[in-house]
């Protein structure tokens, strides 16, 4: 995936301000950045759920900002995972994993039920098929979300603070199932607050600050070892 030259603004307000930005198959990007640098609004545009102002966006060669593009195509493509799980209450575990690949993918339900138990099992949650996501933990709803994201067999995975909604205890289990992901060649783009998890599982970090971003590279150096002065004042809060 390849981002050039994206702009995007909400009215007056440049919330991207020209973000040049790859991930290459197979790699693990992390991106880090304060509160309201853009983070979620750079993976908001590669997922097309907000149009850029200007720029392209390519994925495997299709330029998804061309008005042609099939966003639905996209979509099932780009598997998303958010801060809040975004689950169907009402439908339970088996439910929220298949109604998307029925819809979507135009599965059968047996195929359809099959992907899910079997993504269910990569999660550790098999033995939930039939509860409902009120009866389950918080991190246990965000590994549904991953299964039923990984249902739709997508090519790459964004993830958009993952574990930020969750209680302390329950943040482990997701970075598990997230970095086992990585190991199996997800290519992945992670936005986080987990300086551990990019460390260990990030092939690159990324710094964004004021919608553009101002310093990228490996994890050790971007992290270890930061050349900019605002990456340095970020990183002296949050590590
Ligand atoms: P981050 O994820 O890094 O915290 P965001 O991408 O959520 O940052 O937000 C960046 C800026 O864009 C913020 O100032 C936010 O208020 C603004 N913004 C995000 N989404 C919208 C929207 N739908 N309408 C108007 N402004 C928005
Ligand atoms: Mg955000």
């Amino acid at each position: 995936m390849e981002v050039k030259n994206l702009h995007k603004s909400f009215g007056d307000n440049e919330v991207l301000k020209g973000i040049d930005f790859h991930v290459n198959q197979g790699e693990v990007v992390c991106v880090i950045g304060p509160s309201g640098s853009g983070k979620s609004t750079l993976l908001r545009c590669v997922n097309r759920l907000e149009e850029p102002t200007s720029g392209t966006i390519m994925v495997e060669g299709t330029d998804i900002t061309d008005p042609e593009t099939d966003l639905d195509a996209v979509r099932t493509r780009i598997g998303m995972v958010f801060q809040q799980f975004n689950l169907f209450p009402h439908l339970n575990v088996l439910q929220n994993l298949t109604l998307a690949q029925r819809r979507a993918k135009k599965r059968g339900k047996a195929e359809a039920e099959e992907t899910a138990m079997k993504n269910l099992a990569k999660v550790g949650l098999a033995d939930r098929a039939k509860a409902f996501p009120a009866q389950l933990s918080g991190g246990q709803q965000q590994r549904v979300a991953i299964a039923r994201a990984l249902s739709m067999d997508p090519d790459m995975m964004l993830f958009d603070e993952p574990t930020s909604a969750l209680d302390p205890e329950l943040v482990g289990d997701v970075l598990e199932v997230m970095r086992q992901l990585a190991q199996e060649g997800m290519t992945m783009m992670v936005v986080t607050h987990e300086m551990g998890f990019a460390r260990e599982v990030g092939d690159r970090v990324v710094f964004m600050d004021g919608g553009v971003v101002v310093e990228q590279g490996a994890p050790a150096a971007v992290l270890g070892n930061p050349q900019n002065e605002r990456t340095r004042s970020f990183l002296s809060k949050v590590l």
